[in-house]
C-alpha cells in the first residue's frame, strides 16, 4: 500500500468486514452454496452447472489518479462478467473501501441469476473500486471514475456489458462513465450505462425502481402470508437509494416505519418515523444520525426490533447465525444483495420467517435499467406511468411464478428463484453449445 493509500485507509472508520476472515465463507462462497442447493432440481441441465461456478471473465485494473494536493494515489478496480449466455453482461459499479474481487464475483453471479429470474435478455456482471469515495473531492471522484471507465473500456459496451449505479455510485458517476466511454469511441454511446441523468438518455422511474420493486414483491408476499401491509411495522437497514425509497412507499400505504439503521447509527420511534423528514435529514447530514424526532438505539438492538417486515438494504452478510435468532419479523425482504448468510437462511426458515430473496426482491432496478437501455437504442422515451406499470407487471408475474415453484418443490423462495433462473441460463448455454 502506498503512503497515500495508507492514509486514505487510516481515515476510514470502518472495521474489517467478516469476509476478510479466512474461516469465513465470503460472498462468493455463499453464492457457491446456493448453487449447490439448486443443482438437484436442474434435471439434465445439471451437466452444465460448472458454468455457473466460475465467472466467464474477471478484469483487475489499477486506477491511478492525481489527488488535489498533487500526490498520486492508486486504487484497485474490478469488472467481472459472470455469464453472458442470455445476453450482454449487466450489473452495477460499487465504490467502497471493502470491495474485493470475491465480492464482485459474487455480485456478478447474483446479477446473472436476477436477470434470468425476471427474464431480462441480459447476463450478469458487476464492477467496483476499493475506495472510500466520501473522502475524495468531486474532482478526484471524477478523475477516478474516468480512469476506471477507460481501463475497463476494453470489455464494456452497449452490446457487451452495461454498468449501472450501486453502493456509493449515482447518476453523476454514470454521466462521467458514459462521457469517457463515448470520448474513447468517438461517438455518443448512451446505452453503455444505465441509471444516467434523464437529460442524457436516462429513464424516468429508474431512481425509484429498486425500492418500488422491493415494495411490489413485499405486497405480493404479504398477501400470501395474510399480512396486512397497511398495518405492518417495518424496520429498514440502509436508507439510501433502495432502503429510502422502499421505506417511503411502505409509509405511503399506511405502514409504520419504526426503525432505520444506516452507516451512522440507528433511529427508532414506536409510533412511526416521519419518513419524508428523515429522508430530508439524510439529504442534509449524510446519515440518520442525530435525527431529532426519534430515539437512538445501539446498533446491535436493531435486529431485535418488534416489527412485521424487516428490509435489509445496505450490504452483504448482515443477517448471520449471530443475530437471526433475535429477528421478530414475519417476513424479510432483501433489498440489499446477499444480506443473509446460508446459516441465517436456515435459522429463519426453521423459525417460519419468510425470506424474499435479493435475486427477486431487488430486481426492479435492473428491470428499469433494461427499459432505459431499450429506450436508448430506439431513442424513443416512455412516460413514467408506462414504466412503472411495466415494472410492476414484470415483478408480479416473476414473483407469482417463483412462488409456484417454491410451492411445487417445497423449497425456499431463494432456491425456487435459483431453480427458475439457473434453468434459463443453462438452457441458453445448452442451446448455444460450446465454442469451438
Ligand atoms: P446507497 O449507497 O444509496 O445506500 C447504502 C445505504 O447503506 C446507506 O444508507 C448507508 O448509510 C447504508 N450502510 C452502509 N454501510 C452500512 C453499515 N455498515 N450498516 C448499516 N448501514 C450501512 O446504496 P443502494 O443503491 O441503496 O444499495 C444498497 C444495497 O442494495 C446494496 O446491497 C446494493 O447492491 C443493492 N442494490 C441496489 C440497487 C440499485 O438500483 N441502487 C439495485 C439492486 C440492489
Amino acid at each position: 500500500m502506498s503512503n497515500t493509500n495508507a492514509s486514505h485507509a487510516a481515515k476510514s472508520t470502518h472495521v474489517l468486514p467478516s469476509y476478510l476472515n479466512a474461516e469465513h465463507l465470503g460472498p462468493w462462497g455463499i453464492y457457491l452454496q446456493q448453487v449447490e442447493r439448486v443443482t438437484p432440481y436442474l434435471g439434465s441441465l445439471s451437466r452444465w452447472v460448472e458454468t455457473l461456478k466460475r465467472p466467464k471473465r474477471a478484469l483487475i485494473v489499477d486506477v491511478p489518479i492525481e489527488l488535489d494536493n498533487g500526490t498520486m494515489a492508486h486504487f484497485e478496480g474490478y469488472r467481472v462478467q459472470h455469464n453472458t449466455s442470455r445476453g450482454p453482461g449487466k450489473g452495477g459499479v460499487r465504490f467502497h473501501q471493502h470491495v474485493t474481487l470475491s465480492e464482485v464475483m459474487a455480485l456478478s453471479a447474483w446479477m446473472s441469476v436476477k436477470n434470468a429470474a425476471v427474464n431480462l435478455p441480459f447476463g450478469g456482471a458487476k464492477g467496483g473500486i476499493r475506495v472510500d469515495p466520501k473522502i475524495l473531492s468531486r474532482g478526484e471522484l471524477e478523475r477516478l471514475t474516468r480512469r476506471y471507465t477507460s481501463e475497463i473500456g476494453i470489455i464494456i459496451g452497449p452490446t457487451k456489458d452495461i454498468p449501472a449505479p450501486d453502493v456509493n455510485t449515482n447518476e453523476q458517476i454514470m454521466a462521467w462513465m458514459m462521457d469517457t466511454y463515448s470520448m474513447n469511441e468517438g461517438a455518443t454511446a448512451s446505452g453503455v450505462v444505465t441509471g444516467k441523468p434523464i437529460a442524457l438518455g436516462g429513464s424516468l422511474g429508474r431512481r425509484e425502481a429498486t425500492g418500488r420493486g422491493v415494495f411490489t414483491v413485499g405486497q405480493e408476499a404479504a398477501q400470501h402470508i395474510g399480512l396486512d401491509i397497511t398495518k405492518a411495522k417495518i424496520a429498514v437497514q440502509g436508507f439510501g437509494n433502495v432502503g429510502g425509497i422502499a421505506a417511503k412507499l411502505f409509509a405511503q400505504t399506511g405502514a409504520t416505519v419504526i426503525a432505520v439503521q444506516d452507516h451512522g447509527g440507528t433511529v427508532y420511534k414506536a409510533s412511526g418515523l416521519d419518513v419524508p423528514a428523515l429522508l430530508k435529514h439524510v439529504g442534509e447530514h449524510g446519515s440518520v444520525k442525530d435525527f431529532a424526532a426519534a430515539e437512538t438505539l445501539p446498533d446491535a438492538q436493531f435486529w431485535g426490533v418488534d416489527c412485521d417486515i424487516l428490509i435489509p438494504a445496505a450490504l452483504e452478510e448482515q443477517i448471520t447465525a449471530t443475530n437471526a435468532d433475535q429477528i421478530k419479523a414475519r417476513m424479510v425482504i432483501e433489498g440489499a444483495n446477499g444480506p443473509t448468510t446460508p446459516e441465517a437462511d436456515d435459522i429463519l426458515h426453521e423459525r417460519g420467517i419468510l425470506v424474499v430473496p435479493d435475486v427477486i426482491a431487488n430486481a426492479g432496478g435492473v428491470t428499469v435499467s433494461y427499459f432505459e437501455w431499450v429506450q436508448d437504442f430506439s431513442s424513443f422515451f416512455w412516460s413514467e406511468e408506462e414504466i412503472n406499470a411495466r415494472l410492476v407487471r414484470i415483478m408480479r408475474e416473476a414473483f407469482a411464478a417463483i412462488w409456484q415453484v417454491a410451492h411445487d418443490h417445497r423449497v425456499s423462495l431463494r432456491t425456487a428463484t435459483f431453480i427458475v433462473a439457473c434453468s434459463r441460463i443453462l438452457q441458453a448455454r445448452e442451446l448455444r453449445g460450446l465454442y469451438p
